[in-house]
């Protein structure tokens, strides 16, 4: 069979920046890796700041927010033949919703991604429990899958970032159990009318495939949920790694359009 030509990448709406204290580059380094990469179109989505405490080690400060507004900026003016979309990665926990609906209403994003990184969160002075605890692998995915379906209820985000998240620690459960666990939680995506993202980056941890697996990519080709990409890009060489075998991936689970997002408004765009 003769190679299919090389489609057109589509947008990165996945990257970091220095601000957060564990990745590296500006969002002006970021535009120009895009462009370098065959790309045109990132999004910044830098951690978002908390006025909690939370998370505090693994995201900017909030005084360094107008900071990170400019640096977008730059990246627009500076960046060359590539579009840059205003993003940001929120973390959702109880009790995040009035600061975070607040940050967002004041600010001209263009795509909101929802994560959750942690599984348990009661204030600043409580440990957080992360991902990684796995003495119990079912519990671990109920309580995860329940934060998600919470997550979609709150309306806040525009896509969630990086599905199955807890098996980049393994947390391994069997295949029926893990689907009954996962399918209410893409149900409450279905309707939240959220988009879900193909994020690269789990082929460099620990279970060597992309986020989500494909079994969910198909579960939620079925219930029409929107898909984008995204790299996790903590360095700017990364931008739209892996993208071509995403693409892949994502025809072979039945989707044939990603989304594209302006001011928070999708539009469906055929790969
Ligand atoms: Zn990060
Ligand atoms: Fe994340
Ligand atoms: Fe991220
Ligand atoms: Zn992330």
């Amino acid at each position: 069979m003769a190679d299919l030509p090389v489609p057109k990448l589509p947008p990165d709406y996945h990257t970091h920046t220095a601000l957060c204290k564990h990745a590296k580059g500006r969002p002006l380094d970021y535009a120009r890796a895009a462009v370098h990469n065959g790309l045109s179109e990132i999004a910044c989505t830098d951690h978002c700041p908390t006025d909690d405490g939370f998370g505090a080690a693994h995201r900017m400060e909030l005084g360094q927010f107008e900071q990170y507004l400019a640096d977008v900026q730059e990246a627009r003016q500076l960046g060359g033949q590539v579009t840059v979309r205003l993003g940001i990665e929120a973390d959702f926990y109880p009790g995040c919703e009035t600061f975070l609906s607040s940050l967002l209403e004041r600010h001209d994003f263009d795509i909101v991604l929802g994560s959750v990184h942690f599984l348990d969160y009661w204030s600043k002075d409580v440990a957080t429990k992360s991902l990684a605890h796995s003495a119990d692998p079912d519990a671990l995915w109920v309580r995860y899958f329940s934060l998600l379906s919470d997550l979609a209820a709150t309306g806040l985000y525009d896509v969630v970032a990086h599905l199955d998240l807890p098996k980049r620690f393994g947390n391994g459960i069997d295949r029926k159990r893990f689907r009954e666990l996962a399918l209410p939680a893409l149900d409450a995506i279905a309707r939240s009318g959220m988009a879900v993202e193909v994020n690269t980056s789990g082929a460099l941890h620990a279970p060597k495939e992309f986020y989500p697996a494909p079994d969910l990519l198909r579960w939620m080709a079925d219930r029409g949920i929107g898909l984008v990409f995204g790299s996790d890009a903590h360095t700017p060489d990364r931008v739209g790694d892996g993208f071509v075998a995403a693409i892949r991936l994502a025809r072979e689970a039945g989707f044939t359009h990603y989304q594209r997002f302006v001011q928070r408004q999708r539009t469906a765009v055929p790969f």
